[in-house]
């Protein structure tokens, strides 16, 4: 077990239970982890040995025979023993039929055996506590969960295969052979032990400087698999926005009216666009209004459009563009013009720029065009398409956090000012340590465990 977590109450080492399949299944597993998971699971399910006896790990039949409600049916169940489970404790899962009632019936009467109802995400805190896997690998679980395409899915994976956790312990252990290297000049200050040289030194601190700048730089591919591209539809009314959001989508989510004004609030949509995770955002026309629910969408509509990766600025083809043209809310790196309404242009759109996109919500055309601009625009930022590993905003903030303390050891250590060297590598070890769990502390785990499913 993790000896430099401190363990809350919930720590303790008791027996928990949960239902892992979302309802609607036609299969339902029932989980249940801790010291006495086979006696618990043992007097609900019964089958032609005890669960404690081998073969573990095996599929068995047997019946559910302690269920309130007359349930006398058929389930199977494994024993995984600890250390070799999920969580590394002793662990049952029983599999019974899907539906909403039989295995709530199974989880109420586990609970009445002495389980307790497992936490959110707990089943995985407790197999980052028992050591079974990093905290980068255990915030993967979660990203699996939650991903939204399949090049969020494969980052996912290969968090879990411990790709990240890796990269991160190297830096760590870097930077603790550091330390020591500093500690041990502040222990034997008189002696003339063999120290590494000052090139020596600062080599080690560059190098750690260097690593933490590449995990950094792939903080917008992070983001960006893992909580989709902010695009935000924006412009000004009856252009066309809400058919162009329903274009996108396949689908009428948004009202479509032809009175200025319609969409008085933001709406937004998870949508794969070639293979990006997109959350697309509908705001209402962006115009000089009187009315009070409609002036009020407007500064939203403004306030999105500011926080958006891309924005898809959406004007009447038409109409002249020049007089479209009065909002500063249209240029800037990340803007995309599209002309909408493009089936209504005569001849070739005389004034239109070339970089402008050019669409027609209301059959579609011109999306293809419009979807290659947008991928431009997100991979724009980043060198490659796929990144091997990208950090997350949590890790991201604990990276910037050991930055500059890195550097500052490096230089107080060049300085041969060792003891305020040390202070600040203690600082940047600890902050690394958060990101992969050697240093976490309950608070941090609560926060990270909270995003997780019950059952997980
Ligand atoms: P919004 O206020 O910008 O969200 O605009 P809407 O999506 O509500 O559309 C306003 C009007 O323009 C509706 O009558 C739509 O049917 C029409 N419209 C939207 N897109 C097109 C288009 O590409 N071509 C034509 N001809 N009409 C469109």
């Amino acid at each position: 077990m993790r000896d430099h977590v401190k363990l809350g109450a919930r720590e303790g080492g008791d027996t928990i239970a949960a239902i892992a399949t979302a309802v609607g299944g036609a299969v339902a597993v029932v989980r249940i982890s801790g010291p006495c998971a086979a006696e618990i699971a043992g007097g609900v399910w019964q089958g032609r040995e005890p669960l404690r006896q081998a073969p573990f790990r095996v599929l068995r039949l047997g019946r559910i025979v302690a269920a309130e409600g007359e349930v006398d049916e058929r389930a199977l169940a494994v024993f995984m023993p600890a250390p070799h489970s999920y969580t590394g404790e002793d662990m049952v899962e029983l599999q019974c039929h899907g539906g909403a009632l039989s295995a709530r019936l199974v989880l109420l009467a586990l609970l009445r055996g002495g389980a307790r109802h497992a936490e959110p995400g707990e089943f995985t805190r407790r197999a980052f506590l028992n050591g079974k896997m990093d905290l980068t690998q255990a915030e993967a679980v979660a990203d699996l969960i939650q991903a939204h395409s399949e090049a969020a899915l494969r980052l996912a994976n290969r968090q879990l295969h411990g790709l990240l956790g890796r990269q991160i312990d190297s830096i760590h252990d870097r930077l603790s052979d550091l330390l020591a290297e500093i500690e041990a000049r502040l222990d034997f200050t008189e002696e003339n032990l063999d120290w590494a040289s000052r090139e020596h030194l600062e080599q080690g601190f560059s190098e750690c400087g260097a690593a933490m700048a590449r995990l950094l730089a792939s903080q917008h591919d992070g983001e960006v698999l893992r909580d989709g591209v902010r695009v935000v539809i924006a412009g000004p009314p009856n252009v066309g926005k809400s058919s162009l959001l329903n274009a996108i989508l396949g689908r009428d989510r948004a009202i479509v009216t032809p009175i200025p004004g319609t969409t008085r609030d933001t709406l937004e949509e998870f949508v794969q666009i070639r293979g990006i995770p997109v959350r697309l955002t509908d705001t209402a026309g962006i115009r000089a209004t009187d009315d009070v629910i409609e002036k009020n969408g407007v500064e939203r509509a403004v306030a999105t459009a500011r926080s958006a990766h891309v924005v898809l600025w959406v004007f009447d083809a038409s109409l002249p563009y020049e007089a479209q043209r009065r909002s500063e809310n249209e240029q800037g790196d990340n803007v995309i013009l599209v002309a909408n309404k493009a089936d209504l242009l005569r001849g070739e759109g005389a004034g239109l720029p070339s970089e402008v996109c050019r669409t027609c919500a209301l059959t579609g055309d011109g999306l293809e065009g419009l979807y290659a601009a947008l991928e431009r625009a997100v991979w724009e930022a980043s060198d490659h398409r796929e990144a091997d590993v990208a950090v997350s905003a949590r890790h991201a903030a604990l990276l910037h956090e050991a930055g500059p303390l890195v550097d500052d050891a490096c230089r107080c250590a060049l300085a041969n000012a060792w003891e305020l060297a040390a202070v600040s590598l203690r600082g940047a070890i600890w902050a690394i340590g958060q990101i992969n769990g050697r240093t976490a502390t309950p608070d941090v785990l609560d926060r990270i465990f909270a995003r997780f499913c019950i059952g997980k």
